[in-house]
Parts: structure tokens; sequence; C-alpha cells
């Protein structure tokens, strides 16, 4: 997670922002640095997208549904004002204990928990993580909120692929993004690109294509990846001559590979 403070420090400087709006930032331009020079193409859409502001457009809309900035009592309980009261960007007021009951309901969806907009249905302010820390102090509920950062760093940043196997907690990292294979220390092999059972030499998309024409048949794995080099091999095959190479059998389907190289010399 050190990669993942440095990215913080960097969007604060360069977008100078607050550590809070530089983590909707990041979230928003997916965990990808490079992408920093493009903020400032638009700074205002960029900050309305990220969750950190609301668009003057979403401001209109809610003013005309009667959502507005509320001062004196919470928008959820209507108890009255108290010195636990806190709003988002947006100015919607709710008590601490309404934002501790929302953000700990919440919590039980590690994927979503960092994009929750505001406790208005209609308002598009995202909740930053520190406001997970002010309002909940259980520890258990704040080792759930470390999780769910961490997965939203390597689910949205595509240098990191988390092991396709559930009950493996290893990621791997790469800057390709290519469809290489990756063994992983739990045993599973898995395509980088597309997460799926490993299909080189075959391009992720010619792969899908292949296991969508074969849904209903019990083929697995090995033959899946030597058919698919079949295929690699005579490029605009026909899959139905695919499918027959794949009756006939695994070793006619090798003797076939010998020929096409011999062919090929
Ligand atoms: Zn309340
Ligand atoms: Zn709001
Ligand atoms: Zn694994
Ligand atoms: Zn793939």
């Amino acid at each position: 997670m050190k990669e993942r403070e440095k990215m913080i420090q960097e969007a604060m400087e360069k977008l100078f922002l607050e550590r809070p709006q530089a983590i909707l930032a990041m979230i928003y331009l997916e965990w990808n640095i490079d992408k920093l020079d493009n903020w400032y193409e638009d700074v205002d859409q960029n900050r309305y997208k990220a969750g950190i502001e609301l668009s003057p457009k979403t401001k209109e809309y809610l003013k005309s549904k009667g959502v507005v900035e509320n001062a004196d009592y919470c928008a959820t309980c209507y108890e009255t004002k108290a010195d636990t009261f806190f709003s988002l960007s947006c100015g919607h007021q709710f008590c601490g204990d309404c934002w501790t009951e929302y953000l700990q309901e919440k919590l039980k969806n590690p994927l979503g928990c960092l994009s929750v907009k505001c406790q208005h249905s209609e308002c598009t302010c995202i909740v930053p993580e520190e406001v997970y820390r002010k309002f909940i102090t259980d520890e258990i509920q704040l080792e759930k909120l470390d999780k769910a950062i961490f997965k939203n760093f390597i689910n949205r940043n595509e240098d990191y692929k988390q092991c396709p196997n559930p009950k493996c907690h290893y990621y791997a990292k790469s800057n390709m993004h290519s469809a290489r294979e990756i063994n992983c220390m739990c045993g599973t092999t898995y395509c980088f690109k597309c997460s799926k059972d490993t299909h080189r030499p075959c391009s992720c998309e010619m792969f899908e294509k292949w296991v969508k024409n074969n849904e209903s048949k019990k083929s697995k794995k090995v033959k899946d990846v030597i058919i698919c080099y079949v295929i690699k091999e005579l490029e605009d095959v026909d899959m139905l001559f695919v499918m027959y190479v794949k009756q006939i059998g695994l070793n006619i389907v090798r003797t076939i590979l010998i020929v096409i190289n011999i062919l090929k010399r």
C-alpha cells in the first residue's frame, strides 16, 4: 500500500487537493497516475464526476426536489442540531448517529463502500474514507474498511490483478496489461488480462469466443488450450472445424499440430 500512499501524495500536490478529495480523485482516475495530467482538461467536470462536489445542474435538480442545505436538523431523523452534525461538501447535514448507522450498513459491501454517496438518495457527493473513520470506532468495522480500501486499489488499478481463486488473497502486478500467464502461489493459473483459465497463446477474445461455443460441452483446460493453439495456428479457421478437431481427440490434434509445423518450415 506504499504505492497507493505515494499516488495520494502526488495527487495532493499536482491537483492542489486535500487528502480526502485527492483519494476520491484517484479512485475516479482508476489509480492511474498518468491520468493526473488529464485532470486540468476540465477541472470542474472532473470534480463533479469524482463526487468531490455537486455540479450546478445537480444542485438545481436537488433544489427543485426540495433537497436543500439544512442547518438546524438532521435530514434523516429530524433531530435538531447537535454538535455531531456533519455534511459533505453538498451541505446536507446529518447527525452522528445517522452517519454511523448509514456507514456501518454500507461497509457490508466491501466493493461498493468507497463509492457510497451522501445520505440524500439523489445527491451525488461521495463519502471519503476519512468520514468512515470519523463515525466508526469499532475495530472490526475498521478492519473491514481497510480491506475495502485495499480491494478498491487492486480492483480499479489495471496494473494489478487479484487471483481469481476466491480463497486466495494474492495478487499479480504487471504494467504490460497483456494476456500473460500468471502462476499464483496458491496453485491457480490464470490470464492477467481476463482472469480466466490460462489460454496462451490465444487472445482473450478468441478464448472467450471458443468457450461460448462450447459451453454445453464438458471440455476443460488442457484440451481447450491445445485447441486454441490450433485456432491460432490456422488463423481464420472455421469454428466448426475446430469442434470437429476436438471431437476426434487430443492425440490427433497433436498430430495435426506437428503437421502444421512441418508445413510451415
Ligand atoms: Zn439523524
Ligand atoms: Zn448531499
Ligand atoms: Zn491465488
Ligand atoms: Zn485472457
